[in-house]
């Protein structure tokens, strides 16, 4: 498979994924019989749209594609954090009635044997199902973390690791041991859930609306574009650099690594802003504007408010505003009329916030 991320935007995440994958031709690359395993973040019990968890359209996406494919030897494998009952984050998600229709099993890694292996940091305690799995696939949501500015692919293999792992991670700072699991359990695809990830918790709350999902092979890779989505430098979450050392992935990615396929759309009413998204954009005059590029503002905003920026400018956002004349600064290329504007369709936060600056 080449190192290409395929990237799609709207609101079915059954659709988005089975377009994923079959854009990408992903049954050409599983081996035949392979034990697969999906791996969602199931971190809490909490309802996906609060921006913590993946969205069941995932997996039911993902198992039909690969049923249809042939595949047969199709298991969901995870645990929930420290503290958290799996069996009740299955429950709130709605994975059991997934689950059911397509006779696939569910395995509570709390329950799972373990495996001592040794990494570039320290030998880790690691479950055997997903040791064993022939062909892992990840299923993060792209969302904030208040200790390492972001969590996506690299971080959702901590679900991969029994409890008092889990703590032992927290005592050693984190940075090493994400970087050092992932040295040794690679997941084989990725599919990002990017549809209303958190601004920065990862146990949700602050759901920002993107409607966006990519799909990608390499891990160091998908969380550099994950960076890039969320208006950070992959500096910023440092177990990539030291991800990418110890032989996970890659973190070389170019505009031509991208394959669009579809355009984002209008949201024609801007979905579940949270109070703090309320407070962040309250100098901000959208007009029919496309979720992606209202969260890219939101995040943004939030950076700004974050380093003590004071924004008082008219901000004009959307659709609505192609071909005007507008005061101020305009967000995304419907906007190119502002007296000042950040170009893109969505543009990054990152983009922005320098603009902001
Ligand atoms: S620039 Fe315009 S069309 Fe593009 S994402 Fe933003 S609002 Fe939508």
């Amino acid at each position: 498979m080449t190192n290409r991320i395929y990237e799609i935007y709207g609101s079915d995440a059954h659709e988005m994924t089975r377009a994923l994958m079959e854009a990408a031709n992903i049954r050409d690359h599983i081996p035949g019989k392979a034990r697969i395993a999906l791996k969602p973040n199931l971190i809490l019990a909490a309802d996906p749209d609060n921006g913590a968890t993946t969205h069941a359209g995932l997996l039911s996406g993902c198992i039909e594609y690969l049923q249809e494919a042939g595949f047969r030897d199709i298991s969901v494998i995870e645990s929930s954090w420290y503290g958290e009952r799996t069996e009740r984050s299955l429950k709130a998600c709605g994975y059991e009635k997934v689950l059911k229709k397509y006779g696939v099993p569910f395995f509570d890694l709390k329950k799972d044997e373990t495996r001592r292996i040794d990494t570039p940091f320290r030998p880790m305690d690691i479950c055997s199902r997903a040791l064993d799995a022939d062909f892992l696939i990840d299923l993060p949501v792209l969302k904030g973390h208040c200790q390492t500015a972001m969590t996506c692919a690299l971080k959702n293999l901590k679900g991969c690791i029994p409890d008092h792992e889990k703590r032992q991670f927290h005592s050693d700072g984190l940075i090493e041991p994400i970087a050092a699991l992932a040295a040794v359990l690679k997941p084989d695809l990725i599919i990002v859930d990017s549809i209303c990830g958190d601004l920065y918790f990862e146990e949700g709350g602050n759901p920002v609306h993107t409607n966006r999902m990519f799909l990608g092979t390499d891990p160091v890779q998908v969380d550099v574009y994950g960076c890039q989505l969320m208006g950070l430098d992959k500096e910023d979450v440092p177990y990539i650099r030291l991800a990418e050392e110890w032989g996970a992935g890659r973190s070389e990615l170019g505009d031509r690594d991208i394959v669009r396929l579809n355009e984002p759309a209008f949201a024609r009413e801007y979905p579940g802003a949270s109070g703090l998204v309320k407070k962040l954009t309250r100098n901000v005059h959208a007009d029919s504007a496309c979720s992606p590029c209202y969260a890219s503002l939101a995040r943004a905003l939030y950076m700004a408010q974050r380093d003590g920026l004071q924004i008082r400018d008219r901000i004009s956002i959307g659709q609505g505003y192609q071909g005007k004349t507008v005061k101020g600064l305009g967000v995304g290329k419907c906007c190119r009329g502002a007296d000042k504007c950040v170009m893109g369709c969505p543009p990054t936060a990152s983009d922005i916030f320098e603009m902001l600056r």
